[in-house]
């Protein structure tokens, strides 16, 4: 019998944990190209890696529990209130503090359908329950979310560009979703992606938090600065939150690598930059490629590819899958997100690229 062993709190149980990308290839395949998890394809800046070497001499030293170089850095860097902004090990971290902090058992957080799958795992530790909010055009829909509100909704996690679509919501459409949300709900806006988008209206996103009680924007170092395995994300939050936030992190949640390594990363403008031009040419290629051999795909502002496949099984978005897997080109199944038939393709080195496009080519016409 179960009943003499530790249970788990309610809800826990029916939690799907989370299944990351792909990161090996089968047997026998002797070049690997992960596009499984959006990391940047021209790897983290050197003076970042550098900046981790030499911290790690001195490993025994505990890091600085409240990371202050990396939090003047950002300030710094986006011109923001230092006080206003916290590092977590990951934006995930942050994600997930943010519901234990407010959400309690019998509430309920919302987040789009086809968003991000950490985020009913966050509101379901807490005993919580997630509302999907339908989407339109795989984009998020600020009406659905609003009519998904209840006096039980605590929080709304908005992807921003969304993930795994790669779509973007215009800061008029977060500002409508925020005019019309209860003054007690948090609106999280997660801009995982954000510097990807040229039209940088992020701005308002900064005005939106600083403006009010109840919007967070979390951010990541995962993504375009490349330091994924370095676990660094960060918010941008009201001092209030950042309070409560302060009261529940573990004492010592970002590490002493992270934090060098983030500063350097920042510093290094010109690698920034040339990592979302590469993007920005190759997303732009790889869609075009991809729609030339007949595969729709969702238009993306981000550095990942949502490629839809024929409803025809041999050309389905499994039997592709495991033809590219076998070819070494690793990219993500998206069912879990509503996508049974859709792979999503981060862009890659040139070389990746190209090759998932002429292996593509081979699938089809087999
Ligand atoms: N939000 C979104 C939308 C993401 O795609 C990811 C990366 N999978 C994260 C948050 C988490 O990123 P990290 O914890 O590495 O900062």
């Amino acid at each position: 019998s179960t009943q003499f062993r530790p249970q788990p709190r309610p809800g826990v149980m029916e939690i799907d944990a989370y299944v990351p990308g792909k990161s090996h290839a089968p047997q026998g395949v002797a070049k690997v190209h992960k596009l499984s998890a959006n990391e940047n394809p021209l790897g983290p800046s050197p003076h970042a890696v550098e900046a981790a070497r030499a911290v790690a001499a001195n490993l025994q030293l505990y890091p600085d529990g409240a990371a202050t170089r990396l939090r003047e850095a950002l300030a710094a860097r986006h011109g923001l209130n230092v006080a206003n902004i916290m590092i977590f090990n990951g934006s995930d971290e942050a994600l997930a503090l943010l519901a234990r902090a407010y959400v309690g058992e019998g509430e309920e957080g919302i987040y789009s359908a086809h968003g991000f799958l950490a985020y009913p795992i966050y509101i379901r530790a807490v005993g919580a329950t997630p509302v999907a909010a339908k989407e339109t055009d795989e984009r998020s829909d600020v009406d659905s979310i609003l009519a998904a509100v209840t006096d039980r909704t605590r929080i709304v996690y908005l992807t921003n560009p969304n993930n795994p679509t790669g779509t973007y919501l215009p800061f008029e459409e977060i500002r409508r979703l925020h005019a019309g949300l209860p003054k007690n709900v948090l609106l999280v806006i997660d801009a995982a992606y954000a510097e990807f988008v040229r039209r940088n209206d992020y701005e308002a996103g900064v005005e939106l938090v600083a403006g009010n009680e109840n919007v967070v924007m979390t951010r990541t170092f995962s993504k375009a600065y490349g330091l994924g395995g370095a676990r660094i994300g960060w918010i941008y939050a009201p001092s209030h939150i950042i309070d409560a936030l302060e009261r529940i992190r573990d004492p010592f949640n970002v590490n002493a690598v992270a934090i060098a390594a983030g500063v350097a990363a920042l510093d290094d403008r010109d690698h920034v930059e040339r990592s979302v031009s590469h993007n920005e040419h190759w997303l732009r290629w790889t869609s075009e490629e991809l729609e030339k051999l007949g595969l729709r795909v969702t238009p993306s502002v981000t550095n990942f590819i949502l490629i839809h496949f024929p409803q025809d099984e041999r050309y389905s978005a499994a039997a592709a899958d495991a033809y590219l897997a076998a070819r070494g080109y690793l990219l993500r199944r998206v069912s879990a997100y509503g996508f049974p038939n859709a792979l999503r393709m981060s862009i890659g080195t040139e070389e990746a690229n190209r090759g998932v496009v002429a292996a593509l080519a081979e699938f089809l016409k087999a």
